[in-house]
């Protein structure tokens, strides 16, 4: 019941276990452009340019930024968490010259600081984290793209965090590159992004085009200064996912397995009433946190449905109290990063774990393990207030 990776679906593992086919057996083709069409829907796009990065999500928002970003190209990046200070970091080393703006971590921007940033910076691109769980929180974006593209920037977002338990609308809110990863809300394993590219993405991304040499045939653009990674070469890895299935990596078959299982859960259910579903036990956490007594981190009105931050009581041992959570009930709760290590616990409730009997079992569990530790906490307050907020 931590920030992420989670439990993973029964249904994702067993996908994983099947066996593996030849990168061009026309079962696998069709798998890689089934899994396009259901990302798709999972990110709410049209983009034909829909695929999976191998790698963790990280590898995503490597390949996007170093895809996009030329050495001297001009990047925003509003840093409200950890994750915002990896994308800061990521564009430094693709050589972009990066701008970027802070916010102190339980906030958010209001867009119109983004707006004036944008106004005065000019960037090519802004990038910037949806849902950072370090501080639990998400930015809002739905004004964002609209803003970027009326400064003449794309808008990058790293959605790993968010993407299934939150609304997110890539092409309503004028996106144009999300990258993602199975281990959060998608209810899978770390190991593939899925990520997602706009046509005016695409477009940057063509015309750095250098196919390498072994696979090249004539006509085939070479350049002097191509993107900066082979592996992560988004012009080369759109050829392999596209008609020309022209050979780049190996796809890493098991984790395609595990990443469509992921999308087919995800778009069986629905992805209001995904969304909803985290929703709902997000809440019923949140509830059950407030009835005991804890404090919450963070401005609670941009709050992620999937993660909550609750400042750790003065006096308890953060160590052994997430020992005793993990050796006495099985259950894992993560604390946080940077200025917040030591200081505030993550409580997920995503994916697979976003279930009433997971909600009630950890508050359960945390209740008694405070208690032992001197917190004066009524007893059966977090359990109660948590069944008041499902309805009973
Ligand atoms: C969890 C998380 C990641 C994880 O990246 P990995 O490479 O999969 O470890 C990235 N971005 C955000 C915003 C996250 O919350």
């Amino acid at each position: 019941m931590g920030p992420g990776p989670i439990t993973a679906d029964p249904r994702v593992l067993r996908a994983m276990s099947a066996q593996l086919v030849g990168q061009y057996d026309p079962a696998m083709t069709g798998y890689m452009a089934e899994t396009q069409e259901l990302y798709r829907t999972v990110f709410q796009t049209r983009n034909d340019a829909t695929l999976l990065v191998d790698g963790t999500s990280r590898a995503g928002i490597e390949a996007a930024l170093v895809s996009l970003l030329e050495p001297g190209d001009k990047v925003l990046v509003p840093i409200f968490g950890r994750f915002g200070h990896l994308l800061r970091e990521i564009a430094e080393r693709c050589g972009a010259e990066v701008h970027v703006i802070e916010r102190e971590w339980g906030t958010v921007f209001p867009p119109s600081e983004i707006g004036a940033a944008l106004a005065s910076i000019k960037p090519k691109l802004l990038a910037v984290v949806h849902g950072d769980t370090s501080s639990t929180l998400a930015q809002p974006l739905d004004e964002l793209g609209a803003l970027a593209a009326k400064h003449g920037a794309l808008l990058y977002t790293d959605v790993t965090a968010s993407l299934g338990g939150n609304t997110f609308l890539a092409d309503a809110w004028g996106v144009d590159a999300a990258t993602a990863g199975l281990q959060k809300c998608l209810a899978g394993p770390s190991g593939s992004s899925p990520i997602t590219l706009s046509a005016a993405a695409v477009a940057i991304i063509e015309a750095r085009k250098s196919v390498e040499a072994g696979i090249r045939s004539e006509g085939d653009a070479v350049r002097s200064d191509p993107i900066r990674s082979n592996y992560f070469d988004l012009a080369q890895i759109l050829d392999y996912w596209g008609p020309k299935r022209l050979n780049h990596h190996t796809e890493a078959t098991t984790m395609l397995y595990g990443a469509r299982e992921c999308a087919r859960l995800l778009v069986d259910e629905g992805m209001g009433n995904a969304v909803e579903r985290h929703r709902l036990h997000g809440t019923a956490m949140v509830a059950g946190l407030v009835g005991m007594g804890l404090e919450l981190f963070g401005d609670q009105s941009v709050r992620m449905n999937n993660v909550v931050g609750v400042r750790i009581p003065d006096g308890l041992d953060d160590g052994k109290a997430r020992a005793a959570m993990l050796n006495d009930y099985g259950i894992e709760i993560g604390t946080s990063f940077g200025p917040l290590a030591g200081k505030v616990w993550r409580i997920g409730t995503m994916g697979y774990n976003a279930r009433r009997d997971a909600v009630l079992t950890t508050l359960a569990a945390l209740e008694q393990l405070l208690r032992r530790g001197g917190v004066p906490v009524a007893p059966g307050s977090g359990v109660d207030a948590a069944l008041e907020s499902y309805g009973g």
